[in-house]
Parts: C-alpha cells; sequence; structure tokens
C-alpha cells in the first residue's frame, strides 16, 4: 500500500469503500470546486473523504478542520479522512468534539484501513502478512519427560518412591491444531436521552477462532495459549516424527467474518437503566460493526499433545497443553485422578499411589481406606497390594516385603513346625495364629 501514487491510493480508497457499501463513487465534476479528493453516495447520505498517502507522517487539526466544513457546505452526512500515516491528537479530539448527528468525522489511519481493506477483500500490503503461519512451541521429548513427572510428583501422595521414578512414557503424538489468532480493539458507547447508561471497551485483546469449524476457542484451551507468544512455524521444523499438522479448512476471509460477528456477539449487554423519572429501562446495548478494529489476524497452530505412560503396571493416556515457556496442564484430567479401588474421582484430597502397582486410590482415611501405607515403612499401597494383618482387633496393613519380614521374625521366634511357610497366603494366616500368643505374653 505505501507504494502507490497519490491518485492510485485514492482509487484504492474508493474501491474500498464502495465494496464496504459507501458507494458508489461521484464523478469529480460534481465536486471538483469543493476541494475533497473523493465524493460517495448518492443524494442524502453523501460521504465526503480526503485521501493523504504519507507513510509515517502525521495528519494534524487543519486537515480535519477544512474538510469538516467542505462536509458542511456540501450536505454531507459523513466527513472521512483516510491516511497512511496517522492522527495528531488535537485532530481525534477535534474530530469526536464536532461530530454529531447530522455530521460524523471520521478518522481512519493505517491500521483501520488495512482492516477495511481486509473486509472489503481488497488487496493490500495486510494480505501478505496472513501468509506466514505461526505456532505455539511445545516441549521436545526429553524435557516432557521430565516437566511431566515434576508435575505428577506435586499431584500424588508417593511412598518411598516418587511418581517420577514409577514413570514411563510409551507414546507422544503431537497435533497441530489451526486456528485464527485474532487481535482486536473496540468502543462502543451507548447513549440514552440519560446520557451514556453503557460502555463497551477492549484493547488489544486476542480472540481465538478455530481454523477448521470457525468457531471460537474458549476456556482453558484460549486462556492456555493466551499467555504465550508463538514462533514462526516455518523456523520451527517438527524435531521428531510424531507430529500430525491438521490443515486450515477455513479462508481468511471468512475467519475475519467469524471474528468479526464473534466480537460484537461476545459484545452484546442487556442493560438495565433509571430513567429520569425514576423507572427502570431495559436496552439492548449491540456494538456495530464500525466500533471493531481487527489489528492483527494470522494463521497459528495450537499443539495439542496425547501421551500414553505408564506408573507402575498401570497404563494411561492423557492429552495435554504446554509450552516451554513455562506451563504444562491436562485438558482432561479424570483417568489419573481416578480411584481404582472404588472407581469415584478424588476431589479434594490428594490421591495417593501403590508403590507396589501404580494403581491410584483415595488417600488413606481413619476408616474405609481405599488406599493405605505400610505400618513399618510408610510405603503408600492400594488395598490389592496390602498384606492385612490382625493386630489387637485392628488389622493393619504392610507391604509384602514387611509382612514377609514379621512373618519370617514370627516363624523363627516361635515353635511351629511347619517351618517357613513360601506363599503369603499362608504367612498371612500363620502371622494371625502368632498374634494372639505374642498378646497374652505381652
Ligand atoms: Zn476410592
Ligand atoms: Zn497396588
Ligand atoms: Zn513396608
Amino acid at each position: 500500500m505505501e507504494s502507490l501514487t497519490e491518485s492510485e491510493f485514492e482509487n484504492l480508497c474508493a474501491e474500498i469503500l464502495e465494496k464496504l457499501g459507501y458507494g458508489p463513487r461521484q464523478h469529480p465534476q460534481n465536486y471538483k470546486d469543493s476541494g475533497e479528493d473523493l465524493r460517495m453516495g448518492l443524494e442524502g447520505r453523501t460521504m465526503v473523504v480526503e485521501c493523504r498517502h504519507c507513510p509515517g507522517k502525521t495528519i494534524g487539526r487543519p486537515t480535519v478542520q477544512q474538510l469538516h466544513s467542505a462536509a458542511i457546505a456540501s450536505g454531507a452526512k459523513t466527513a472521512m479522512v483516510i491516511t497512511t500515516g496517522k492522527f495528531a491528537k488535537t485532530a481525534l479530539d477535534y474530530a469526536k468534539d464536532v461530530s454529531c448527528s447530522t455530521l460524523t468525522v471520521e478518522l481512519v489511519d493505517l491500521s483501520i484501513l488495512r482492516d477495511m481493506a481486509a473486509r472489503a477483500n481488497v488487496a493490500s500490503s495486510a494480505a501478505t502478512d496472513n501468509e506466514a503461519v505461526w505456532m505455539h512451541k511445545v516441549f521436545d521429548d526429553e524435557e516432557f519427560a521430565q516437566e511431566f513427572g515434576e508435575f505428577l510428583n506435586r499431584r500424588y501422595e508417593s511412598h518411598p518412591r516418587s511418581p517420577s521414578q514409577m514413570l514411563t512414557i510409551l507414546t507422544r503424538k503431537v497435533q497441530l491444531y489451526p486456528s485464527y489468532e485474532v487481535q482486536f480493539s473496540l468502543d462502543a458507547a451507548f447513549k440514552t436521552t440519560i446520557g451514556v447508561i453503557h460502555r463497551e471497551s477492549e484493547s488489544n485483546s486476542i480472540l481465538l477462532l478455530s481454523g477448521v469449524e470457525g468457531k471460537a476457542i474458549r476456556g482453558e484451551v484460549a486462556d492456555f495459549y493466551r499467555q504465550f507468544i508463538p514462533v514462526h512455524y516455518s523456523s520451527e521444523t517438527p524435531e521428531n516424527g510424531n507430529r500430525t499438522v491438521i490443515p486450515f479448512t477455513l479462508a481468511d476471509m471468512a475467519a475475519r467474518q467469524v471474528a468479526l460477528r464473534e466480537i460484537l456477539r461476545s459484545h452484546t449487554r442487556r442493560v438495565s437503566y433509571l430513567g429520569r423519572n425514576g423507572r427502570v429501562y431495559e436496552k439492548l446495548c449491540e456494538p456495530k460493526e464500525k466500533d471493531v478494529i481487527i489489528t492483527r489476524m494470522r494463521r497459528v497452530y495450537l499443539p495439542g499433545s496425547t501421551t500414553t505412560f505408564r506408573i507402575g503396571e498401570k497404563e494411561h493416556t492423557e492429552t495435554h497443553l504446554d509450552n516451554p515457556a513455562g506451563d504444562f496442564r491436562l485438558l482432561n484430567d479424570t483417568d489419573i485422578l481416578t480411584c481404582s479401588w472404588c472407581g469415584n474421582l478424588v476431589k479434594d484430597e490428594i490421591p495417593q499411589l501403590c508403590n507396589a502397582c501404580g494403581a491410584i486410590t483415595h488417600p488413606k482415611r481413619l476408616l474405609s481406606s481405599h488406599g493405605v501405607a505400610c505400618k513399618d515403612c510408610g510405603m503408600t499401597l492400594c488395598r490389592n497390594c496390602a498384606v492385612f494383618i490382625r493386630r489387637f482387633i485392628i488389622k493393619s496393613p504392610f507391604c509384602k516385603e514387611c509382612a514377609e519380614k514379621r512373618a519370617n521374625r514370627k516363624v523363627t521366634k516361635g515353635t511351629s513346625q511347619e517351618g517357613r511357610s513360601t506363599t503369603k497366603t499362608r504367612t498371612v494366616r500363620k502371622i494371625r495364629r502368632v498374634r494372639p500368643l505374642n498378646k497374652t505374653s505381652g
């Protein structure tokens, strides 16, 4: 856009305005004496336009003032100054001050012009910005194993080994999901007879849109990626063979329309206000297309990984988001938070990890524990792996090793003729017999 001549720039502006519905462009003969560059629209909704092609320069108040006078003289509804530069604050303030219901003054700088051009589907230099594809970074396999291990370590009660010591990663598949990252600003004030009752305002906010379905991506996925800055996709060649790229099926222009609709929809509010007469009124405050400026739109791949891993003997599959800039998030953690004893989700408690088999259970409780800990060595155990030995009137859990040690101790101490038992169940039974003896002697 920067390389255009003065008249090419005027033609481009006219083309954009026509496509956005401000047309038709009037023949210059109709207004050659009044000084503006373009006149658009028919009688009753005429717009006068001043085009200033001056990249990097600032337009001051006098230019706006001149056009405003010309607009009044010609009875236009709108006066618009379009520039490839920017506007001085005095110019912006002036435009705001003189705008009224019969004549609005609109100032269009380069970023707004690019947005208009894109909306009108007119090629400008903005179009080339969109050709590059970006992506959010993911951990490489080694970093991932490390990070995931630490993540599990924070989640479980586990003794003597930590979850990371029991972790084996089997496969990790990274999928690059296509999205549009739309950066926008919005400013809409809603007036009634009592004045401004509501204002919707956003500055450089980010909206993520699926590049497949064209739906807004919200919730934790959007929250997660909004924290990080994407890198060029071309510079980030896959480091390992297990990446799949899902292609974009939503075209840039369609995405822009969807984004605009979504922004308007999500900023529409029903507002109640108190009228002068003391009564409460309701008004639907719906921003208009012109209140939104899309300042940047780019294609970004959002990576998500599906990992199959083993903790002890138990296999799990989880989907998660990660970023080497420092965060890791599971999208659905029900599998690794489900108690293998009762089948329910462990909520508001720290689950424990059986060090014998890797089962995840509710933590040990006073009564009806789903997870227990060996009375001798403290090893965390599920009920399946624990050996229960009756001590006094309650049964206490022990790990296999400690239970065997105890059995051997009792056997060598006692006078049993059976000798050392080789099977676990027999060991337990014998201990139960030995116990009461112990009680009477002690
Ligand atoms: Zn349970
Ligand atoms: Zn177990
Ligand atoms: Zn033990």
